[in-house]
């Protein structure tokens, strides 16, 4: 025993320590009362010892343990310990124990599976499938995300070949990397994967030659990053251009894209087609295009520099309908739409352009004909109520306004005076100066009647040389009736067939306080009765019938 280096010890069946070496004392603590072979041991493994050495002694076999044993600083540190029986003549037994020092290697060896451990944890985190793959193209390693992906089990799918795992298609450029990466080259290739049931998922795979200690690839790392979202991303886009394309194409718009704060613009071959312009002279600013507008519509077009921060701060989009000009003078008319935005500092209008020359010409033809209609409209209407000889107010107006007037409750409350005017003894005058000087005559009487009425009142030619009026708010016609008669007066217009050798008028007027309660026939008969008694008496005055009055 005293050769041996490594600490050894003799114990009895109790586990007594009945001799040691000097290696043993050296090495090992015994500050206690270390008689006892078990105290040597660290409290944790204390019962694996124990248990092993009751093995041992039934047994009467050799048994080998690792455990840790208290050296003499108090630290514990591993050690291989192998417990096996020196002496099996007679009842006591006894035990060689030796102890090898395997601290450094246990605690490398705890180095190694932890580091191992964190670069399995590592791969497995990835969300990129990370392989590594022999030569001949089978898999030495996945991570969990391969597997994943390629439906197979963790672990378990090691030793198969890689290829024959993807879709048909991808193989044969699968197959061209590998290729590459087994001459030392780095192969790349754009894969898919598609499980049962699942959406088709793709990969940017790169593979990385592994040289091996003589310098020559000995593997090879596949690294797959999945790029499925940037993929459909840029099928959506694709298809987004290409109806687009169809829709500017066959909507023939022409695509405008404004940068505002740098003054740069650019325009597709329809927006130059739509201007009549070559697209291999492109202009590349708004001055450039302010060019091709018609000189009136030049303001209104390129608003979208002027008002750009106040569309973005309404959140509104630029639209605008304006005159070009060809260069052949043709002028046509386009409309302009554009959305705004603002990307970093700078912003942006992106828009198009349609020529709407046929809409816009059709839509003002259409508003000048409805205005023409308007005012068609407008003229029948006056007509309508207007007396054609003499331009004043006809019958139908008079019947008209005696109807609104007993509507209008506050007005017809009032007193009102209604009468006949009628020229006198126009038989003759027509005899004597002629039908169109009778005209004349008409004309120019009832022009003095309404120029003697206030604005309020009305005066209406009522048939032949007949008018009559209606005044709203007096119970005393006598100022109105004596203008009447002085402004016929003041045309001094002959007739050698009345007493005073001038046209004159006889006047016929009824004052009522009661309007809405009378018919407006029975005013207009009760004033005929009047005017019949102004004939009576001698023609060229007004008779008055007072307020409510009946009869005579
Ligand atoms: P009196 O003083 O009684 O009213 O006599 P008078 O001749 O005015 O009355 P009468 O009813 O006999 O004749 C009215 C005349 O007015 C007859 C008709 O030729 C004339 N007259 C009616 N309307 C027009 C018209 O539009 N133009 C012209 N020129 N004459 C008209
Ligand atoms: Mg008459
Ligand atoms: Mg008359």
């Amino acid at each position: 025993m005293a050769i041996l280096r490594d600490p050894a010890c003799v114990i009895d069946d109790t586990g007594l320590i009945l001799d040691a070496n000097a290696a043993w004392w050296h090495t090992l603590d015994h500050s206690g009362t270390a008689t006892h072979w078990a105290t040597t041991v660290a409290v944790a493994d204390r019962d694996l010892v124990v248990g092993e050495l009751l093995v041992a002694q039934s047994s009467a076999q050799r048994v080998d343990l690792e455990c840790r044993l208290v050296c003499a600083d108090h630290r514990p540190r591993w050690f291989r310990v192998s417990i096996y029986p020196v002496d099996d003549q007679g009842p006591d037994i006894q035990w060689l124990c030796t102890a090898t020092d395997i601290d450094e290697l246990k605690t490398n060896h705890a180095r190694i599976a932890e580091r191992s451990s964190m670069q399995t944890d590592m791969l497995d985190v990835s969300v990129d499938c990370i392989k590594m793959i022999a030569l001949d193209g089978t898999l030495i390693h996945m991570n969990r995300a391969g597997c994943l992906a390629l439906g197979v089990p963790e672990g378990v799918g090691f030793g198969q070949e890689w290829l024959p795992l993807l879709p048909g298609d991808v193989r044969a450029e699968g197959e061209q990397a590998l290729q590459a990466a087994r001459t030392g080259q780095i192969g790349r290739f754009a894969g898919r994967s598609e499980l049962p049931g699942g959406r088709p998922q793709y990969w940017d795979n790169t593979l990385t030659p592994v040289p091996g200690p003589d310098g020559a690839t000995a593997r090879i790392l596949c690294v797959s990053r999945e790029v499925t979202a940037e993929r459909e991303a840029q099928n959506s886009l694709r298809a987004n251009q290409e109806r687009l394309a169809l829709a500017t194409h066959v909507g023939g718009l022409g695509i405008w894209d404004y940068d505002v704060t740098e003054d740069r613009l650019h325009c597709d071959d329809t927006w130059y087609q739509i201007m009549g312009r070559d697209p291999d002279q492109p202009i590349g600013s708004i001055a450039g295009f302010r060019s091709f507008i018609h000189p009136d519509d030049v303001d209104a077009a390129t608003e979208v520099t002027h008002t750009a921060a106040e569309l973005l701060t309404a959140g509104a989009d630029y639209a605008a309908e304006f005159r070009i000009i060809r260069p052949t003078g043709e002028i046509r008319w386009v409309r302009s739409a554009a959305a705004l935005q603002r990307d970093a500092d700078a912003v942006r209008a992106v828009g198009f352009v349609v020529d709407a020359t046929e809409e816009v010409l059709a839509a003002q033809t259409l508003l000048a004909e409805k205005v023409a209609l308007e005012k068609e409209k407008e003229s029948l209407a006056r007509q309508s109520l207007e007396d054609a000889l003499t331009g004043i107010a006809n019958r139908r107006r008079l019947d008209h306004e005696l109807a609104e007037l007993r509507r209008d409750r506050t007005r017809s409350a009032q007193p009102v005076c209604v009468g006949l005017i009628d020229v006198d003894s126009f038989k003759a005058y027509n005899d004597r100066y002629g039908h169109l000087a009778g005209d004349t005559a008409l004309r120019r009487v009832a022009t003095a009647l309404r120029a003697a009425a206030r604005d309020g009142d009305l005066v209406a030619r009522y048939g032949g040389e007949e008018f009559a009026f209606v005044v709203v708010g007096t119970r005393d016609p006598q100022p109105i009736l004596d203008r009447f008669m002085a402004a016929v007066a003041t045309l001094g217009i002959e007739n050698a067939d009345t007493p005073t050798g001038l046209l004159t008028i006889s006047v016929g007027c009824v004052v009522t306080t009661t309007f809405a309660q009378q018919s407006a026939t029975t005013l207009l008969e009760l004033g005929d009765e009047a005017l019949y008694e102004a004939k009576e008496s001698g023609r060229n005055r007004y008779v008055v019938y007072p307020a409510d009055s009946r009869s005579r």
